[in-house]
């Protein structure tokens, strides 16, 4: 080699170091995740199957799914899907702008706007996506604007923000005292948002929704909520926390997922005409991206006429949280108390947090992934129980008696044993 092309070769960027001292980094944080190769098999939630190696195939329940209700499964849910790609084909096509429009989209934005009370609904191609592209383009629209966030709020709330450039000013987790601190120190006339969730999904905490209204209206303040892990669950009609506390008429803008609760996948928020408009008009995230699938769309729409309707089984899954907790506290687990449908149980070190994780999936059959920094403060790892209405006694049963044995020793002597399919 010449001397030119061997100095060349010594002065190269080395790209690939870079990305395994990032990945090395991420190992050495404790923080390096692993996917379960995990199959649901429709009509059997919450049991599923756990690919261990090749063909072989284990049976397990699974205790962590956002699919709060199993509506991800539900014939009618499926059958409507089955429909729409027989009538309308499998994807979109295009962005809303251009030839991605189907009657379905807006028959489902009417559905959700009429859902929540507002006078109209904008869909997105996932929940991430509507706050990122709502919060960004909110802080854009409204000058010298200030977003007030709850110290807990979502990446994608934290992203949005950022990405907005409006000044961000940070309260303490549903501290509305601090938040009153923050709002005293603006002028009345310059543009506020306060951004929060109502239910928190990783400590399944509630917001002080009303005090946070209060709040909005004596500092004139635009209020945002993220309802992903309350829409299907909580208020009369299944519409979230919200219509629950009787203030949906006090917040701006809701924003919910359809991956959730409902079972399928996008996002979307229902607000004033006008708010609509503007993001419709403005927001990136909105205008320059493929809609979601027709079928995606006529799920939903079906997932959410039934859990309209649903109140027994809302009933039937705050039931379950309840029979969890207690089996739990009776079996004196960890449990951070709450009063929602999410069960955390505090490990509080990311490699036990791991371990009991692994154990539960290896020994017990039971799914529930760990979870760590930076999803939640160093320190607070924890496992996020969701039951579900069709979680069975005996499945909560076989969990507290699992947790017991893995917190507290005698793991090895497990009686579980796995079940090779
Ligand atoms: N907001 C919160 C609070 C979430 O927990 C999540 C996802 O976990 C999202 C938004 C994003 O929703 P989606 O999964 O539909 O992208």
């Amino acid at each position: 080699m010449s001397y030119f092309k061997t100095m060349a070769v010594q002065n190269m960027f080395r790209y690939s170091d870079h990305f395994d001292r990032a990945i090395d980094n991420v190992r050495k944080e404790k923080r390096y995740r692993e996917f379960a190769n995990i199959t649901r098999t429709c009509g059997e939630f919450p049991k599923a199957k756990l690919h261990v190696s090749g063909e072989c195939a284990v049976d397990i329940t699974v205790w962590c799914s956002n699919d709060y209700m199993g509506m991800g499964q539900n014939p009618d849910v499926l059958q409507a899907m089955k429909q729409a790609v027989e009538d309308y084909g499998a994807g979109a096509g295009g962005t809303r702008n251009i030839s991605g429009n189907t009657l379905l989209h807006i028959h489902l934005e009417q559905e959700l706007a009429d859902w929540h009370g507002k006078e109209k609904a904008l869909l997105f191609t996932s929940g991430f996506v509507s706050n990122e592209a709502t919060l960004s383009t909110l802080g854009k629209i409204l000058p010298e604007c200030v977003i007030l966030s709850d110290e807990n709020n979502h990446a994608s709330m934290i992203d949005g923000i950022r990405y907005s450039r409006a000044q961000k000013m940070i309260w303490r987790h549903n501290d509305v005292s601090h938040l009153e601190e923050l709002l005293a120190s603006l002028p009345l006339d310059r543009p506020k948002v306060i951004a929060f969730e109502s239910v928190y999904s990783m400590g399944g905490d509630f917001a002080p929704m009303k005090q946070i209204c209060d709040l909005a209206e004596k500092y004139n303040a635009m209020t945002y909520v993220d309802e992903v892990h309350a829409v299907g669950l909580y208020g009369q009609s299944g519409s979230g926390v919200a219509e629950r506390d009787g203030v949906r008429d006090r917040i701006d803008i809701i924003e919910g997922t359809l991956g959730k609760a409902i079972g399928v996948s996008g996002g979307y928020i229902a607000a004033n005409a006008n708010i609509i408009d503007a993001i419709r008009s403005l927001a990136s995230g909105f205008i320059f991206t493929t809609s979601i699938p027709p079928c995606l769309a006529a799920g939903a729409l079906e997932s959410i006429r039934l859990l309209r309707k649903s109140q027994t089984l809302r009933q039937q899954h705050q039931n379950r949280a309840e029979q969890l907790r207690t089996e739990l506290r009776r079996k004196q687990i960890p449990i951070i108390e709450t009063t929602s449908h999410i069960v955390p149980v505090m490990i509080g070190d990311p490699e036990r947090c791991k371990k009991i994780s692994d154990n539960l999936l290896h020994q017990n059959a039971l799914y529930v992934q760990p979870i760590n920094y930076p999803t939640v403060p160093k320190g607070t790892e924890r496992l996020r129980l969701t039951p579900s209405p069709l979680h069975t006694e005996e499945m909560i049963n076989d969990m507290a008696s699992a947790l017991h044995q893995q917190i507290y020793g005698n793991y090895e002597k497990s009686e579980f044993r796995t079940n090779v399919a």
